[in-house]
């Protein structure tokens, strides 16, 4: 059975008080988790220990960074390894979002190494894809989407490839409350099942969690994970909210 993940983004937002409040009204809620679900709180560098020994003992909550170092160890002034991030036993890391490719010039090549690093120390990438507005407009979407695939996972052997999530984050959708019709997000998200499928097997595209973000907020989170090749969501805004993510949490099929 494929995990169902409610995947928070805080991105550049709150400070510690605020992100410690956060976490503990989070915490706080009574959520019927099933098996497969999992809650991820994709937290700042600084948080990262603080979110991490609060959820330490909370079974199904787990803790992401942001983003981590396409190099393994040494003189990159400012960088953090995905060395470091399993020192501090955070499982997760989001690779590739839209905001680090376009305001921090990722290249997919860069992405793939980001991959290989974090698969090599345990942790799972949440790695995203997604098209640009002119992209969807002029209706070549699927066939940018999955050149980022290609480009980033494609080198990867299919047990490594079992260990990714995917995030589909379409760049029109994201922080500007137009979120993709549910209708759209399963087209796509079936589309990335297939592309999986036809590079790897069928088996091991049915095992991979892919997510949807884009405005997902708890007044449509249940129509959009109720698709069904949709698998929960990674949340920017509505994730700085408690009673936003928790209802988004709760609306895991
Ligand atoms: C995101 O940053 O990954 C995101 C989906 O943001 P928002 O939910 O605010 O659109």
């Amino acid at each position: 059975m494929r995990k169902q993940i409610a995947a928070a983004n805080w991105k550049m937002n709150l400070t510690y008080q605020q992100g410690e409040t956060l976490t503990d009204e989070l915490l706080d809620n009574e959520y019927s988790l099933k098996e497969n679900h999992e809650v991820v709180f994709g937290v700042p560098f600084p948080y990262l220990g603080m979110v991490a020994g609060k959820t330490a003992n909370k079974k199904g909550f787990y803790v992401a960074a942001q983003n981590c170092s396409n190099k393994k160890s040494g003189a990159y002034t400012g960088e953090t390894s995905v060395e470091m991030l399993s020192s501090l036993h955070i499982q997760y890391v989001i690779i590739g979002h839209s905001e680090r490719r376009e305001y921090f010039n990722e290249s997919d090549q860069m992405l793939a190494e980001k991959v290989n690093l974090a698969l090599d120390f345990g942790l799972t990438p949440i790695f995203c894809c997604g098209e640009p507005l002119a992209i969807r407009e002029a209706e070549n979407q699927n066939e940018f989407v999955e050149v980022q695939l290609q480009e980033s996972l494609f080198h990867l052997s299919a047990e490594q490839l079992k260990k990714i999530v995917i995030a589909y984050e379409p760049i029109w959708a994201i922080g500007t409350g137009k979120t993709a019709s549910s209708q759209q997000a399963q087209e796509m998200h079936a589309h990335l099942r297939s592309v999986l499928a036809a590079k790897f097997t069928n088996e091991v595209a049915d095992e991979i969690s892919i997510l949807y973000g884009g405005s997902v907020k708890a007044a449509n989170a249940v129509e959009i994970f109720g698709m069904p090749d949709v698998d929960g969501g990674l949340v920017g805004g509505a994730s700085l909210v408690a009673a936003e993510f928790a209802a988004i949490i709760r609306a895991l099929k």
